[in-house]
């Protein structure tokens, strides 16, 4: 990685070189995603994208509604980022190998005379899929788990059974019964939420943690990592990923039930770490992690296939993220993306402004999601209008457990 030369600055000829293309991104409208787009009211942040102040050195804007500019136009998230994540990525060579060295050895130990020594939760995305890879390297005995909400990708799916069959993996996957997460799904789209994905993303964790319990195995190895996913998300853009209550409560609301689903509250997680001393590990935080090469290496070796952009190995949020979010809550998660990886030095500020610039993906191919969306919702065309015209709404509304987990990690003083 390219922090590991120097500390995290921004040279002062790229901050000039890019302010032009930044006076370029502002007056220029943006690229309308599709043409329904403009039937559909836009909710979300007041200005238009053209009257957003851009970031200087990332490609944050105030469609962010927390975002903070320093006298120089600079965003406090990419000055967090330095803050927080210049020690994991801005390491030496010899402490990074010292470190995974001792924590190898540490899960190896932990899973003697078990079957498995970790779990790995795969999506068939690139961050999990290299981690699976990395384990076997590192002569893990991984279990791969993988929770399958009924809307990946055919490529998601070849990918997953193409990488274990190679490296020799058990596969475990849990299939959500349709009907339960369609319900779910419902509930929370008529509730005009903006974390439809707090579904998948809570399940998945608990799919794993269930795994790891059952088979007595103490480190969970997951695909989240600085390099890629260190920028914080604006508030509003998501929400806290443990709050099973805010999701009863959302599925309440919608006459829908949370029984059959997986998922995993802050008290059975806080009992998986102090009771059965389980842990997450962020095994790409002590490799140098480049998605690039990363990517390189699973097409050359697993025949991996990839996907037009970050987490679009599921059907759903591919459109969620590319066509729901910016078209109802006016949220572009692409540049908390790219930010980070302009802060990496893996894209310059030029090329995100220019990535910005276009659809999030092919807009015939946004289409046929919508007919895909709607026809697996059992909606009509109208009902996903109606949803996209409505103004959104907090998880804020519904019960939650997000206070207390503040408080209480207050409490530990964290
Ligand atoms: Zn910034």
């Amino acid at each position: 990685m390219r922090l590991a030369q120097g500390p995290l600055h921004f040279p002062e000829e790229r901050m000039n070189e890019q302010t032009v293309h930044l006076k370029a991104a502002i007056t220029t409208p943006p690229s309308t995603l599709n043409t329904r787009q403009t039937s559909a009211s836009v909710a979300g942040p007041a200005t238009s994208p053209a009257q957003r102040q851009v970031c200087q050195r990332c490609v944050m804007d105030s469609s962010a509604e927390n975002i903070r500019f320093d006298a120089n136009g600079v965003c406090h998230f990419c000055r967090d980022f330095l803050q927080k994540q210049t020690p994991v990525l801005d390491k030496s060579d010899a402490s990074r190998s010292a470190e995974t060295r001792e924590l190898i050895d540490r899960i190896k130990s932990a899973g003697r005379r078990k079957r498995y020594d970790c779990v790995v939760g795969v999506s068939g995305g690139i961050d999990s899929s290299y981690v699976l890879h990395l384990a076997v390297e590192h002569g893990l005995r991984p279990l791969a788990v993988h929770m399958d909400n009924n809307w990946n990708s055919e490529a998601a799916a070849n990918n997953i059974k193409n990488l274990v069959t190679r490296l020799g993996v058990d596969l475990y996957t849990h299939v959500i019964e349709w009907q339960c997460y369609r319900s779910l799904l419902q509930a929370f789209l008529d509730a005009d939420v903006v974390d439809i994905e707090l579904l998948y993303d809570n399940a998945s964790q608990g799919v794993v943690y269930r795994q790891a319990k059952k088979h007595g195995i103490r480190h969970m190895l997951m695909g989240f990592n600085a390099a890629t996913e260190g920028l914080m998300l604006p508030r509003g853009w998501r929400h806290f990923k443990w709050d099973l209550r805010n999701m009863r409560d959302i599925a309440r609301s919608g006459s829908a039930t949370t029984r059959k689903f997986p998922g995993i509250g802050i008290w059975r997680r806080l009992y998986y770490h102090k009771v059965c001393r389980m842990q997450q590990v962020r095994l790409l935080n002590y490799v140098e992690f480049n998605k690039s090469q990363a990517l390189e290496l699973l097409e050359e070796r697993y025949d991996y296939k990839r996907y037009q952009y970050k987490h679009y190995e599921s059907i759903l949020t591919r459109f969620y993220q590319g066509y729901l979010l910016p078209v109802k809550f006016g949220i572009d998660k692409r540049r908390v993306h790219a930010s980070t990886l302009i802060m990496t030095g893996e894209m310059t500020r030029a090329e995100a402004l220019e990535m910005l610039e276009s659809p999030a993906y092919d807009p015939a191919e946004i289409e046929r999601d919508r007919k895909y969306f709607v026809k697996k919702m059992g909606w009509t065309e109208n009902q996903l209008d109606d949803y996209l015209a409505r103004p959104p709404r907090s998880h804020d509304e519904f019960r939650s457990d997000g206070p207390l987990w503040t408080k209480m990690r207050q409490l530990r003083g964290r």
